[in-house]
């Protein structure tokens, strides 16, 4: 029986994060450890509300209650299943998710401060880690069916994971030469370092997914060739295509980059140095790419935008502009627009916007200035409005509100227009709809038989645990589609979209 007056007692308290100046010195994760004490207070701040709404907020259905509880008694081990019944990768979205469930928590009603979900969630899944280990569960018979899985993040891993288990030979196939999509070379190692991601790799093998790395599907092995190898494929090959500004005056000098060509030769970067060997961020074409001693101007209000303003501190920029089109949301729930227990819009303040920089919203830029080389020097922005007209965005600058700021460095992270198109999506037979996603029918099957999808891929870029939830439910549907013995839990449909009012 779970304590209904511990949030009486105890006031929401998260740890204290590594101090700043410390912190941007190294790449390691912004938080400590919370330590035992800190959580089973906070755990105990769930009073058990009856209706767990968080249960709603959270796409995986997590059973926050059930494991705020058994944190609360040091029943660490039960709490450990409990959360791995419902989630793959508690280690992943413990330190990454946005955490709807919070939005969502009664004790968030009117204003007042919900439970510390996520901070229990990634304790629990440390504790895991640190008691023996991450074991690998034992897998039944094989069942002789196969499947391929295309794309390493959260949703093809969560899949291959749940496939394993139910005994069929899973192969993930990877383009890149690392297992982890966007949480290996996409998020930044102070929000996520990369062993974590390793020792999880280690249970997925031992559980028998084989991992094939350098392997670009559509390319270097055909569709036919996956189709003629496995019964089944899963599509989880994320959304990265990045969306650009080519029609802005200056976009292609020296200097302007896609905020992901940045990040993912940073972590090559940071990655190279763990293992001891020298590297340097280059673009493609050799050119070095580092934001050390440069003004950097970074366009975009997200994660991507804030992960870039973490790298740019780490990477010792002289200054950082952080650039919004949307004028500065509120600094609490507007009930009004965003009723509990939705996702409300309000200003989100990263780890990363304590480390410096200026943050300035309702602004377009109008030009990318040339130093007279080739070579970026300043971005022309102006004061702007933007209102919808017809699903249509219309922004209108400011008349006299222009000026320049300095830039020697801009980094675009404007957002992602679905997944890419690339020779895989015809060989299979899959299109992209009109927001570079592909369909899935209700089983999550693509137009092509026997070919699923799930992920970005499906959704467009979203959050982890929306790929876990969708990598659960395919793999549920692919089991199906095998003549798999019994169910597997499938979290979502491809249809469920996020609480919300409208
Ligand atoms: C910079 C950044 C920061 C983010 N931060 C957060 C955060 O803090 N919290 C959060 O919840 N979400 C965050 N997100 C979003 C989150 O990372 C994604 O929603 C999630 O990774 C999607 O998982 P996925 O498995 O669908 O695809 P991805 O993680 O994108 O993985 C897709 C994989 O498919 C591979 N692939 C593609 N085509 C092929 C092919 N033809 N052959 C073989 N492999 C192929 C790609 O190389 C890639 O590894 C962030 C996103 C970005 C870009
Ligand atoms: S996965 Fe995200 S939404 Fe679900 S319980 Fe954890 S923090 Fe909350």
């Amino acid at each position: 029986m779970p304590d209904p007056n511990g949030f009486l007692r105890y006031d929401r308290r998260l740890p204290a994060r590594r101090p700043v100046p410390v912190r941007i010195m190294d790449w390691r994760e912004v938080y400590p450890p919370a330590g035992e004490e800190l959580v089973r207070e906070q755990a105990t701040r769930c009073m058990d509300c009856g209706i767990p709404f968080c249960h709603e907020g959270c796409p995986l259905g997590n059973r926050i209650p059930d494991w705020n509880d058994l944190v609360r008694t040091g029943n660490w081990d039960a709490a450990v299943e409990s959360l791995h019944a419902t989630n793959n990768f508690p280690e992943f979205t413990g330190r990454l998710c946005p955490a709807p469930c919070e939005a969502a928590c009664v004790l968030g009603l009117g204003g007042q401060q919900p439970v510390t979900i996520k901070q229990v969630e990634v304790e629990i899944a440390d504790a895991a880690a640190a008691r023996g280990g991450l074991r690998p569960q034992p897998v039944p018979p094989p069942t002789g069916r196969s499947v391929a899985v295309v794309g390493s993040g959260p949703a093809g891993l969560a899949a291959a994971q749940q496939l394993a288990r139910a005994g069929h030979a899973v192969t993930v196939y990877e383009r890149d030469d690392a297992i982890g999509g966007l949480l290996r070379y996409g998020i930044p190692d102070f929000k996520l370092e990369k062993r974590h991601i390793d020792a999880r790799l280690a249970q997925l093998a031992a559980e028998g997914v084989r991992f094939r790395t350098g392997v670009n599907v559509g390319v270097d092995v055909t569709a036919e060739q996956l189709r003629a190898e496995h019964d089944a494929v899963l599509l989880a090959c994320g959304a990265l295509q990045g969306r650009d500004t080519p029609e802005t005056p200056g976009r292609a000098l020296r200097g302007v980059h896609q905020a992901m060509t940045h990040l993912v030769a940073s972590n090559r970067v940071v990655a190279a140095a763990g293992e001891g060997r020298p590297a340097l961020a280059v673009l493609p074409d050799g050119m070095p790419i580092d934001a050390a001693g440069k003004h950097v101007v970074i366009i975009g209000g997200g994660d991507t935008a804030a992960d870039c303003l973490g790298v740019a501190h780490r990477q010792g920029a002289a200054g950082v502009h952080q650039l919004d089109l949307y004028p500065e949301p509120p600094h609490s729930r507007d009930a009004a627009r965003d009723p509990w227990p939705t996702w409300p819009w309000v200003l989100r303040n990263y780890p990363a916007h304590e480390e410096g920089g200026e943050r300035v919203f309702a602004v377009a830029v109008q030009e990318f200035v040339d130093d007279g080389t080739g070579q970026v020097k300043g971005v022309r922005i102006a004061e702007v409005t933007v209102e919808k007209r017809d699903g249509r965005r219309i922004v209108t600058p400011l008349p006299g509100s222009e000026r320049e700021l300095p830039a020697d460095l801009v980094l675009l992270a404007i957002g992602f227009e679905g997944t890419e198109e690339q020779p895989l999506l015809a060989q299979f037979g899959v299109a992209r709809n009109a927001r570079g996603a592909v369909d899935a029918r209700p089983d999550w099957q693509t137009d092509a038989d026997g070919v699923f999808v799930a992920g970005d891929m499906h959704r467009g870029a979203s959050l982890i645990v929306w790929a876990i939830a969708e990598g659960r439910a395919a793999a549920a549907a692919i089991h199906t589609y095998l003549g798999g013995v019994g169910g597997l839990p499938a979290p979502v449909d491809p249809g469920r979209q996020p609480l919300a009012a409208r």
